[in-house]
């Protein structure tokens, strides 16, 4: 699953518009990411790999069934 290069170039972080870059996701968050979205995909599991890092603030937005979740609140630090 590779998110697609177009879309990646419109997409920005909200907190200060900076770029953001696919990387891969821990395991551990994959699951916590997937128990998350679990209820809002009504029986469907969630398909969690990558998320998309913000080069200047470091925040990962998760990328949840190839839908890029570019929201603040649901933003997570990744070491
Ligand atoms: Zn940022």
């Amino acid at each position: 699953m590779a998110i697609d290069a177009e879309l990646l170039e419109i997409l920005a972080c909200p907190l200060d518009k900076e770029e953001v870059k696919p990387i891969a996701l821990s395991e551990s968050r994959r699951t916590s990411v997937r128990d998350k979205f679990r209820d809002k995909f009504r029986g469907e599991e969630p398909v969690v790999e990558q998320g998309l890092q913000c080069v200047k603030c470091h925040r990962v937005y998760p990328i949840v069934s190839d839908i890029p979740v570019m929201l603040v609140e649901e933003a997570f630090e990744e070491a």
